[in-house]
């Protein structure tokens, strides 16, 4: 199971620290989609705090869901992500799951159930 990253990936903040209002990586504070693809203009509207995972990070390593990229069989197209064990070689986060399960809590800045 992979440690937090201690400093964005993209643009470079601490853990705790708002985002830059450029960064990929950040989500936005007010629906939680990425921050610049999101179409609220709303008051609210900003880069989220890093808390060391990308979105829905964090609340899919807390839940133990992690998926693994497998390849297309010979004649398939397309590979699939599958659910798999946390210690899987390659595994990642289920970010979508949590998306799809979750609904954003712009005051806490997080996916909750
Ligand atoms: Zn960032
Ligand atoms: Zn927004």
């Amino acid at each position: 199971m992979p440690n937090p990253t201690e400093h964005c990936p993209d643009c470079g903040v601490g853990i705790g620290a708002r985002h830059d209002t450029d960064c990929d990586w950040a989500q936005c504070a007010a629906t939680g989609t990425q921050y610049l693809m999101c179409p609220d203009e709303g008051p609210d509207c900003r880069p989220d705090h890093w808390n060391g995972y990308m979105g829905g990070g964090k609340e899919a390593v807390d839940l133990g869901w992690w998926i693994v990229w497998v390849p297309p069989a010979p004649g398939e197209v397309g590979g699939r992500f599958v659910p798999c064990p946390p210690d899987m070689k390659d595994a990642i986060p289920d970010t979508q799951r949590v998306m799809r399960t979750h609904k954003w809590d712009r005051a806490r800045e997080c996916w909750v159930r």
